[in-house]
This record gives structure tokens, sequence and C-alpha cells, in this order.
């Protein structure tokens, strides 16, 4: 067998494994389909996590159960399932010994409905997958509590950008404006059906926005009508941008990993009690996220740009980099 994992800054290789035996609360899992996240090629960067320390790679995946512990109910061998890295004690492909770039998965402690969610009848393995980057994108929209008929502006249409403009199309939301700087980027979310998808770099924000989502007097000043703004792309002057644009009681989500400290007009915030905070994770999400999928699946399945074997990984490792693509899926073969 074989796992992929980090070896030192920008050093990532697809080492020989062997597979610890399963205990009797242990499941393990022949993986099928398993997505490359922005956050794999963070921790490449950082060399580990924590950095020096060897770090085994992959948390987006779906497979086959094919051993079962005698202590563990609810599952069975041949059932197709989810991994919830999240749920699992070994923090699978965050800084544990295992990671879902491997055939054969070990998933210690395995709770079905908790770490283990069974795939729903007619989803492909590539679709199941998804569902890790689809609950972090719909966590940051439950942190930004938004309703039908508010006005959202969405930073960054990656896949995490790309699964937030779904959630709020499916709850509704539709006056959403996605901003990215990749044409490719912004023909997904227009597919996706949002009000104006735009590059910022080549438009007056402000200005666009007070046309789309109207403007508001907001205590001695006027800001654009946007409810929430939420920021999956991590760009060091989104934050200012939009607190001198916010209006009174205007949300801003940060899903975005900053790597630096940055400065931004706090004084500004005072006269619109704005709220500032942060998303992260899933704690609740993904039950809701597999119950979507019949419905969504082939929006989802579109949201993968690129399909490629194990044994080219480190091709869809560059490519994942690249501004262009969206969810990388890896697809992976028999040992
Ligand atoms: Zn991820």
């Amino acid at each position: 067998m074989e796992l992929l994992k980090i070896h030192g800054v920008g050093d990532v290789r697809v080492d020989a494994y062997e597979r610890p035996a399963a205990g009797p609360k242990d499941v393990v899992v022949k993986m099928k389909s398993v997505g490359i996240c922005g956050s794999d090629l963070s921790y490449i960067k950082m060399g580990g996590i924590p950095p020096g320390v060897e770090t085994a790679l992959g948390h987006e995946g779906a497979g086959e159960v094919m051993e079962v512990g005698a202590e563990v109910s609810g599952i069975a061998v041949g059932d197709a399932v989810i991994v919830n890295p999240m749920m699992t004690p070994s923090n699978i492909g965050s800084g544990g010994p295992e990671g879902a770039f491997t055939q054969e998965l070990l998933v210690r402690e395995a709770r079905l409905g908790d770490s283990i969610l069974p795939i729903p009848e007619g989803i492909s393995y590539d679709v199941a997958a998804m569902c890790e980057p689809l609950a972090v994108a719909m966590h940051g929209v439950n942190r930004a509590d938004v309703k039908p008929g508010d006005k959202v502006v969405v930073f960054g249409c990656g896949p995490i950008g790309l699964g937030m403009l779904l959630w709020l199309i499916d709850r509704g939301v539709t006056d959403v404006v996605a901003l990215d700087l990749s044409e490719e980027r912004l023909e997904r979310a227009r597919a996706l059906g949002v009000q104006a998808a735009l590059d910022p770099s080549k438009i007056d924000l402000r200005a666009e926005l007070a046309k789309l989502h109207g403007e508001v007097p907001s205590y001695g000043r006027v800001g654009v009508g946007t409810d929430a703004f939420i920021d999956a792309a991590g760009a060091p002057n989104i934050l200012t941008e939009v607190i001198m644009m916010a209006k009174f009681h205007a949300k801003l989500v940060i899903t975005a990993a900053y790597m630096r400290p940055i400065e931004f007009p706090v004084g500004r915030m005072l006269t619109s009690e704005m709220t500032i905070t942060t998303a992260v994770g899933y704690p609740t999400e993904m039950p809701e996220v597999i119950a979507a999928m019949p419905r969504l699946k082939d929006k989802i399945a579109a949201m993968i740009s690129h399909k490629l074997p194990f044994s080219e990984i480190m091709k869809g490792l560059e490519i994942a980099a690249t501004p262009q693509s969206a969810k990388v899926m890896i697809g992976i073969e028999e040992a």
C-alpha cells in the first residue's frame, strides 16, 4: 500500500505504507475518491502539522468498508461511506498518523453517524467525497446567518466559495455577488445562478455593489445594502474594503486562512456596529450536506474540474494550486 506524506517544507511523497491492523473498535475503508484540499497545499508549504513533523495527507475521502471490528455496530463490509475526519481520534489528514490518500484507510474508534456516514443511493464516490468541503462551505454560510431576501457578497470562487454559493442559492438567498480574479472560476459561479460574478480588480467594487444591492444611510454616511460578506479568499485588502463600505449591522464572516497579521480601520466600525466573525470546520453540517446530495448531485459534480488516478497525485497537487481549477479529485485504484 501507499500513503501520501509530507516530509518537510515543500517535500511531499507517496511512501510505501503498511496499514496498522484494525482493532475491535476500528473500521477499514477501501478508498475510492479523495479530494485535494487547499489546506493540503498549505500543510505542504508549512512542512507538516506541526511544521517539521511527518504528516499523512487526505481528509476528503469516500470509499467502501472492507473490514469492521467486532465491537463496531451498524457498519458492514461493503457499505459505501464518507469519512468525517473531524470526528476521528487520529485527526485523519490533518496531523495524525492516518491520511485518506491511501488504498486502505484505518478509521479508529469508528462510529456510524459520527465518523462514518453512509452514502445515499445513487451518489457516486466522487460526489460523496465533496462532502467535506461542502460542509466547510455550509458552516461558513451558517455563520453568516442569512435568510431569503438578504444580500450577500462572497469573496473567492474556489471550491469553498463555490460551495457557499451553492448553499446560499439552495436556501433561496439569490441576491448573491461572487468575486474572483479568475474568469474560469467566475464562469462556475454564474452556472450556479448568482446575481453577478465579477473580477474585483477590474471594477469599482463599492460602486458596483451600490448598483446591485442598493445604498443605505448609515450613521451620517452611506453604506452599500449588502447584509453579509463572506471571505473565502483571504486577500489582505478585503477587511478594510468591507469595513469602509459596510452598512449598519452588516456582517463579515472570515473563512480564509490569514497567515500574517493585518491592519484594518477599527474606528470606522464604531458607527456601523458591524460584526466580524470567523468560521472553521463543520461541527454539525455533514448530515445535512449528505441529505442534500441526491437533490444537488449534478451541481456538486460540476464543481470537480479534474479527476486523476492516485498514481498521478503529484500532478494533481500542481493543478490544485492553479487559480483555474476547482476541485481536483483523486481516484484511488486497488493496491
Ligand atoms: Zn478540505
